[in-house]
C-alpha cells in the first residue's frame, strides 16, 4: 500500500524552513527533501547537489523547455524550481517528499495535484523574522530588505495553505509537522484500503 505523498513547505525567508526540515529528516526515515535547482549563487558552505543544483539561467531555461521541471518561479532576481523525476520516483517508493518552495510554485503544484499537502511556516512575529534573517548573516542588507518586502506579500497567502505552523519554539513546530505527516499517511492508508474493498 503506497502512502507516498508530496508535502509543500513554504514560508518567508528566515522563518526557519531549512532548520525545521533538517529536524524532520533526522526524526522520520520515510521523509526526504527534494533538491531544487536555482540560478542564485551558492552561500558559503552550500554544496551543489545537496542544498541546490546551482545552474546558469541558460541551463535553467533549457530544463523548462524540456519539461523537466515540476514547477518553477522567479524569486528576487533568480529562478528556482523543482526537478520532476526524483519527486515521482520517491513518491512511487512510498516516501514523504518535502518541497521547500515559495508561494507561486506552491499554488501551481496545488492546482496540478490537489492531493498534495501544503503547509506555511509562520514566524512568531515580523520582528523575529527580521532578527533571524539578520542573525543568519548570509544576505547583504539590500537582499534582506528585498526578502522582508517579499515576506509581507507571502504572509498574506498563508490562508491558502492546508496548514499554518508557527515556528516559535523549534521543537513544538517540528512535533506539529510530524503529527500532520502521520495523519496524512493514515488517511492515504485508509483510503487505499477502502478502494481495495470496493
Ligand atoms: P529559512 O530556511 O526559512 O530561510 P532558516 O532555517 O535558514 O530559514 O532559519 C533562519 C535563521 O533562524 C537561522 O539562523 C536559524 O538558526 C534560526 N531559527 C530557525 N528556527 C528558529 C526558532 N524556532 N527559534 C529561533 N531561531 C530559529
Ligand atoms: P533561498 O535563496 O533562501 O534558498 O530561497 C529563496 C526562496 O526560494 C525560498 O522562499 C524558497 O522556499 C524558495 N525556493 C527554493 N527552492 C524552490 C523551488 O524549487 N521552487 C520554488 N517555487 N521556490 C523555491
Amino acid at each position: 500500500m503506497n502512502t507516498g505523498f508530496v508535502l509543500v513547505l513554504s514560508g518567508p525567508s528566515g522563518a526557519g524552513k531549512d532548520t525545521v526540515i533538517n529536524e524532520l529528516l533526522k526524526r522520520d526515515d520515510k521523509t526526504v527533501v527534494s533538491v531544487s535547482m536555482t540560478t542564485r549563487k551558492p552561500r558559503p558552505g552550500e554544496i551543489d547537489g545537496v542544498n541546490y543544483y546551482f545552474v546558469t539561467r541558460e541551463e535553467f531555461e533549457e530544463k523548462i523547455r524540456n519539461d523537466e521541471m515540476l514547477e518553477y518561479a522567479q524569486y528576487g532576481d533568480n529562478y528556482y524550481g523543482t526537478p520532476k523525476a526524483p519527486v515521482k520516483a520517491w513518491t512511487d517508493e512510498g516516501m514523504t517528499v518535502i518541497l521547500e518552495i515559495e508561494v507561486q510554485g506552491a499554488s501551481k503544484i496545488k492546482e496540478q495535484q490537489p492531493d498534495v499537502c501544503t503547509m506555511f511556516l509562520m514566524p512568531p512575529s515580523f520582528h523575529a523574522l527580521k532578527t533571524r534573517l539578520e542573525g543568519r548573516n548570509t544576505e547583504t542588507e539590500a537582499e534582506i530588505t528585498q526578502r522582508l518586502s517579499i515576506a509581507r506579500k507571502e504572509i498574506m497567502m498563508a490562508t491558502d495553505y492546508d496548514y499554518i505552523i508557527v515556528n516559535d519554539r523549534l521543537d513544538a513546530a517540528v512535533e506539529n509537522i510530524l503529527e500532520v505527516i502521520y495523519r496524512h499517511r493514515r488517511h492515504l492508508r485508509e483510503r487505499a484500503s477502502e478502494e481495495t474493498v470496493e
